[in-house]
């Protein structure tokens, strides 16, 4: 795909669809697909201000007004210190 990476200036950007991890305070919400720009040299990822606030919207969606999301799974939490 066009232009390259603002992070390491490599030149090849790769369109791919990844998972992104949306979070607020202490809440999650996982998307699947999500397309995005991807350096094939440091693997920094870029997306699209569209695309990030249709996720966001799609979580308040979620948080306030009840929307059901496609699936819901849980999360196991550790703590590094304690393995
Ligand atoms: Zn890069």
């Amino acid at each position: 795909m066009a232009g390259k990476c603002p992070f390491c200036g490599h030149q090849h950007m790769a369109a791919k669809q990844v998972e992104y991890l949306y979070r607020l305070s202490d809440r999650f919400m996982m998307v699947t697909g999500v397309p995005c720009l991807e350096c094939e040299f440091c693997g920094e990822q870029y997306f699209e201000a569209a695309v990030l606030k249709r996720i966001e919207a799609d979580f308040h969606a979620i948080q306030n007004t009840g929307k059901k999301p496609l699936k819901t799974i849980q999360v196991p939490v550790e703590a590094y210190a304690n393995l």
